[in-house]
């Protein structure tokens, strides 16, 4: 439904009668206040506005219809007059008008905007339900995961540890067929728990809703390093760390990326070689830190350097342990930080994981 509102009877007229046959049902209106109060009461699609009404601008009514919650969504087409009609126009866009047409207005022109705008916004609307739908289905499928995840942590635990029980008991009573089958359920298990909890803690990073403020990169790093400390010594591996800047973030999640990151360096390092990791900050423009990590480990092939962030992928088969969620959940933490993480690497000469992150100023 169409509601005309211009307080010249002819260019009402002829333009309610041109939208009549189109096929639309149109009410018409002469003034301010009666646009606004036709506006309330029948919810139309669209309203035909004209600029210079006689108790008030028409500018100002499409503010009004626009700064209303429940008018909000009305198509407004403004009608400007041709003498003042650049000025006008650009007001009346800036008040909210979706689009504008200038006097004289031809019929046929008229009816194809109108059918044009009430198209357009036809599809905006379906968009915004398919995505109101998704982001829907996402939350559940999101939560489902957690929920399940957590629920099987606690039967899981049960047959983690009588399995074990089982295997200290019986290892003097068992023949070596039946110890081996005892082995692979208590490595099954123990592989099962491995993925509950980093399917947990993927999920959880996507319920996470903290607040980002200024945090000294440093610290996440440090903290990192600590969590690391076995392995670090254990590899022998030499690391290096410039100056890193602080940012706007939030610091658990952040020592977390590090912790993947410098721990997947020490996963995936090349047999033989001492390994090395180079950790840097440059900056990328006034908001932006690009962050980098760079190792001299295995390298990943070209075709999967975009793969490797989804879940699950992994290149390297059960003879590293792994369960391919720690670099998506870096993905998860970097992009709710407004940042994008990437990996830049040629097989068998390294790899250089880098990411950006607002600067603290930005915060
Ligand atoms: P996980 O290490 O548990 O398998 P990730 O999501 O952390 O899972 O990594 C996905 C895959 O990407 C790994 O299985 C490995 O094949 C590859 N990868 C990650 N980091 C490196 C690295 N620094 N060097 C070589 N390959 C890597």
């Amino acid at each position: 439904m169409i509601i005309n509102v211009d307080d010249n009877p002819a260019a009402r007229y002829i333009r309610t009668r041109a939208l009549g046959k189109a096929g639309y049902e149109v009410h018409e209106a002469s003034t301010c206040a009666e646009a606004l109060e036709t506006v309330k009461l029948l919810h139309p699609d669209l309203v035909l506005l004209d600029v210079n009404l006689p108790d008030g601008n028409g500018i100002e009514v499409c503010r009004q219809i626009k700064s209303n919650r429940d008018s909000a969504g009305t198509i407004v087409l403004q009608i400007s007059a041709q003498a003042i009609s650049a000025p006008q126009a650009a007001a009346a866009l800036n008040s909210g008008a979706d689009s504008y047409l200038t006097e004289p207005v031809d019929s046929e022109v008229l009816v194809a905007t109108v059918r044009a705008l009430i198209r357009m916004h036809q599809a905006e609307k379906e968009l915004e339900e398919t995505n109101r739908a998704l982001r829907r289905s996402n939350d559940d499928l999101e939560q489902f995961a957690y929920i399940a995840s957590h629920e099987l942590q606690e039967p899981l635990r049960d047959v983690s540890a009588h399995s074990q029980l089982l295997e200290m008991r019986l290892k003097d009573r068992l023949d070596s067929e039946e110890k081996l089958i005892l082995q692979t359920i208590v490595k099954g298990a123990q592989r099962m728990s491995t993925l509950i909890r980093d399917v947990l803690a993927y999920s959880s990073e996507v319920r996470r809703t903290g607040e980002l403020n200024p945090v000294p990169l440093q610290a996440s790093l440090d903290l990192a390093l600590a969590n690391l400390a076995e392995s670090i010594r254990e590899s022998g591996a030499r690391i290096e760390a410039g100056p890193l800047p602080v940012i706007c973030g939030e610091s658990m999640p952040l020592e977390q990326v590090f912790r993947n990151l410098i721990g997947n360096a020490i996963k995936y390092r090349r047999p033989g070689g001492p390994l090395e990791i180079q950790i840097a900050a440059e900056p990328a423009g006034p908001d932006y830190w690009i962050i980098s990590i760079r190792d001299n480990g295995m390298g990943i092939p070209i075709q999967y350097q975009e793969r490797i962030f989804s879940l699950f992928k992994r290149l390297h088969g059960r003879e590293i342990p792994g369960t391919g969620i720690g670099l998506a959940v870096c993905r998860r933490i970097i992009e709710s930080h407004g940042g994008r993480i990437w990996v830049e690497s040629e097989e068998l000469q390294g790899s250089k994981f880098l990411f950006t992150l607002r600067s603290a100023a930005a915060c």
